[in-house]
Protein backbone atom coordinates (compact mmCIF):
# COMPACT_ATOMS: atom_id res chain seq x y z
CA UNK A 1 0.00 0.00 0.00
CA UNK A 2 1.18 3.22 -1.09
CA UNK A 3 0.77 6.02 1.09
CA UNK A 4 -0.45 9.71 1.36
CA UNK A 5 -1.30 12.59 3.49
CA UNK A 6 -4.95 12.23 2.76
CA UNK A 7 -4.44 8.56 3.60
CA UNK A 8 -3.08 8.88 6.48
CA UNK A 9 -6.00 11.15 7.71
CA UNK A 10 -8.36 8.65 6.78
CA UNK A 11 -6.75 5.67 8.76
CA UNK A 12 -6.44 8.64 11.13
CA UNK A 13 -10.08 9.11 12.09
CA UNK A 14 -10.73 5.26 11.51
CA UNK A 15 -8.23 4.24 14.17
CA UNK A 16 -9.44 7.28 16.07
CA UNK A 17 -12.95 6.27 16.27
CA UNK A 18 -11.94 2.33 16.99
CA UNK A 19 -9.62 2.86 19.41
CA UNK A 20 -9.77 6.53 21.06
CA UNK A 21 -13.27 7.07 21.29
CA UNK A 22 -12.64 9.92 19.07
CA UNK A 23 -10.85 11.52 22.05
CA UNK A 24 -7.23 13.29 19.94
CA UNK A 25 -8.01 16.28 17.43
CA UNK A 26 -7.13 16.41 13.73
CA UNK A 27 -3.16 16.56 14.04
CA UNK A 28 -1.54 17.78 10.79
CA UNK A 29 0.24 15.06 8.55
CA UNK A 30 3.57 14.67 6.83
CA UNK A 31 5.58 12.00 4.84
CA UNK A 32 8.75 11.05 5.57
CA UNK A 33 11.48 10.10 3.25
CA UNK A 34 13.34 7.79 5.08
CA UNK A 35 14.34 4.10 5.72
CA UNK A 36 15.05 4.01 8.98
CA UNK A 37 12.02 5.98 10.57
CA UNK A 38 8.78 4.19 9.57
CA UNK A 39 6.92 6.42 11.85
CA UNK A 40 6.82 9.70 14.22
CA UNK A 41 5.13 11.90 16.45
CA UNK A 42 6.07 15.54 17.51
CA UNK A 43 4.33 18.36 18.70
CA UNK A 44 5.51 21.74 20.67
CA UNK A 45 7.16 21.92 23.50
CA UNK A 46 4.48 21.14 26.29
CA UNK A 47 5.12 22.42 29.90
CA UNK A 48 2.80 22.18 32.75
CA UNK A 49 -0.88 21.24 31.31
CA UNK A 50 -1.24 23.36 28.23
CA UNK A 51 -3.22 22.66 25.37
CA UNK A 52 -0.70 20.36 22.85
CA UNK A 53 0.26 22.90 19.70
CA UNK A 54 1.63 21.94 16.38
CA UNK A 55 1.00 18.51 16.80
CA UNK A 56 2.01 16.21 13.44
CA UNK A 57 1.85 12.39 12.72
CA UNK A 58 4.80 11.62 10.26
CA UNK A 59 4.89 8.73 8.45
CA UNK A 60 7.35 7.24 5.54
CA UNK A 61 6.21 7.17 1.99
CA UNK A 62 9.37 4.90 1.20
CA UNK A 63 7.84 1.92 2.35
CA UNK A 64 5.46 -0.24 0.41
CA UNK A 65 3.45 -1.02 3.18
CA UNK A 66 1.28 -4.10 4.55
CA UNK A 67 -2.10 -2.68 6.25
CA UNK A 68 -0.94 -4.35 9.48
CA UNK A 69 2.11 -2.93 9.64
CA UNK A 70 0.76 0.69 8.80
CA UNK A 71 -2.03 -0.07 11.25
CA UNK A 72 0.36 -0.94 13.86
CA UNK A 73 2.96 1.99 13.42
CA UNK A 74 0.60 4.59 13.10
CA UNK A 75 -1.55 3.50 16.35
CA UNK A 76 2.08 3.42 17.87
CA UNK A 77 2.21 7.29 17.26
CA UNK A 78 -1.25 7.96 18.46
CA UNK A 79 -0.68 6.66 21.72
CA UNK A 80 2.32 9.32 21.91
CA UNK A 81 -0.43 11.25 21.10
CA UNK A 82 -2.73 10.51 23.65
CA UNK A 83 -0.57 10.49 25.94
CA UNK A 84 0.95 13.96 25.66
CA UNK A 85 -2.53 14.93 24.77
CA UNK A 86 -4.18 14.01 28.28
CA UNK A 87 -0.42 14.96 29.83
CA UNK A 88 0.44 11.47 31.01
CA UNK A 89 3.37 11.54 29.21
CA UNK A 90 4.35 14.87 27.78
CA UNK A 91 8.40 13.66 26.87
CA UNK A 92 6.68 10.94 24.25
CA UNK A 93 8.87 8.00 25.81
CA UNK A 94 8.02 4.50 26.13
CA UNK A 95 8.16 4.38 29.94
CA UNK A 96 5.19 2.70 31.57
CA UNK A 97 2.12 4.58 30.73
CA UNK A 98 3.19 3.60 26.95
CA UNK A 99 3.72 0.16 27.77
CA UNK A 100 0.39 -0.38 29.65
CA UNK A 101 -1.38 0.81 26.77
CA UNK A 102 -0.07 -0.43 23.90
CA UNK A 103 -0.01 -3.58 26.32
CA UNK A 104 -3.91 -3.39 26.60
CA UNK A 105 -4.43 -2.82 23.29
CA UNK A 106 -2.67 -5.27 21.84
CA UNK A 107 -4.42 -7.60 23.55
CA UNK A 108 -8.16 -6.47 23.14
CA UNK A 109 -7.53 -5.73 19.80
CA UNK A 110 -5.19 -7.62 18.43
CA UNK A 111 -2.71 -5.57 17.16
CA UNK A 112 1.20 -6.17 17.42
CA UNK A 113 2.35 -2.48 18.97
CA UNK A 114 5.80 -2.80 20.07
CA UNK A 115 8.62 0.46 21.64
CA UNK A 116 10.45 -0.12 18.24
CA UNK A 117 9.69 -1.30 14.66
CA UNK A 118 12.24 -3.18 12.67
CA UNK A 119 11.38 -1.28 9.06
CA UNK A 120 14.24 -3.33 7.38
CA UNK A 121 12.20 -5.57 6.92
CA UNK A 122 9.38 -3.68 4.88
CA UNK A 123 9.06 -3.86 1.29
CA UNK A 124 10.65 -0.58 -0.49
CA UNK A 125 8.03 1.33 -2.49
CA UNK A 126 8.35 0.67 -6.26
CA UNK A 127 8.23 4.14 -6.78
CA UNK A 128 11.14 4.57 -4.26
CA UNK A 129 14.57 4.66 -5.87
CA UNK A 130 16.54 0.95 -5.69
CA UNK A 131 19.80 2.56 -5.68
CA UNK A 132 18.56 4.96 -2.56
CA UNK A 133 17.35 1.60 -0.89
CA UNK A 134 20.37 -0.23 -1.36
CA UNK A 135 23.18 1.97 -0.92
CA UNK A 136 20.91 2.98 2.57
CA UNK A 137 21.48 -0.85 3.68
CA UNK A 138 24.69 -1.22 2.68
CA UNK A 139 25.41 2.08 4.72
CA UNK A 140 23.69 1.09 7.69
ZN1 LIG B 1 7.47 5.60 19.90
Amino acid sequence: MEITEKILEQKFREYNLLYFQSDLPLPRFGLLKSYSICGYFSCAKITGRRRLKRQKIEMSCRFDWEENDFRDVLVHEMIHYYLAYKHIDNELTHGEAFQKMSQDFNQNFGLHITEKVDCSQFKPSPNASRFMFYLFKYLY
